[in-house]
């Protein structure tokens, strides 16, 4: 079994993140990519981060019809925050030896990788798969003073050709509080229940 694994804050969930999951499972064959939101991303400030709640129903909602992804609630359901490597160990011991497991990250957070928690237990514990997003070229540069050079090349050879989608959350939630409109960046059912229950509006 190939095992996709893509955490975020997905707040909300968008055609970018959408766009990239769907090229990284066709391309690495994956057999499953689950989406896993984060409670407390370790890395970002709450603030006008939405319930847990709203954003597992927003991800519910996004993916609804198709059987390739699934929505994990194991980081919302844990206290403290989420660091990534805990929950690749878990996914690990929950699928077995013979699960093969991804990693997915946007290009812009490939950089960040160095700072991340027990960041080479987690190099060495799945593939990273970097996805591209418009602005950010994936950048290997501040990776080689933290990496060993067999990782540094995992990590190249984890870089893909994807879509560029030029679509981020924080775009879409000023955009909802200016009340300019948001649809076709979210899925149709994501932009009905931002509406519905006020979600993104200026405090
Ligand atoms: P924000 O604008 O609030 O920072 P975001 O749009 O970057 O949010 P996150 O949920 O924080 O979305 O991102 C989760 C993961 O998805 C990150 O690894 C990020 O790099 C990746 N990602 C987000 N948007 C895109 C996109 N348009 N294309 C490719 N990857 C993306």
């Amino acid at each position: 079994m190939r095992i996709g694994l893509f955490g975020g804050s997905f707040n909300p969930i968008h055609v970018g993140h959408l766009i990239a999951s769907r090229a990284v499972a066709e391309q690495l064959c994956l057999d499953r990519l689950y989406l896993i939101p984060a409670s407390v991303p370790p890395h970002r400030t709450a603030k006008s981060l939405a319930a847990p709640e709203h954003r597992l129903a927003m991800l519910r909602l996004a993916v609804q019809g198709e059987p390739l992804f699934e929505i994990s609630d194991f980081e919302i359901g844990r206290a403290g925050p989420s660091y990534t490597i805990l929950t690749v160990e878990e996914f690990g011991r929950r699928l077995g030896a013979q699960a093969e497991l991804f990693w997915l990250i946007g290009a812009d957070s490939l950089p960040e990788l160095a700072h991340w928690y027990e960041a080479q237990r987690l190099v060495d514990a799945c593939q990273i798969v970097t996805a591209a997003r418009p602005g950010h070229e994936p950048d290997l540069a501040q990776l080689r003073s933290r990496f060993s050079p067999e990782q540094v090349e995992r990590l190249k050879a984890g870089i893909l050709q994807t879509p560029r989608i030029d679509v981020s959350a924080s775009e879409i939630r000023r955009r909802s509080g200016e009340g300019l409109s948001i649809r076709y960046l979210v899925p149709d059912a994501v932009a009905d229940y931002i509406t519905t229950h006020g979600l993104y509006k200026p405090q």
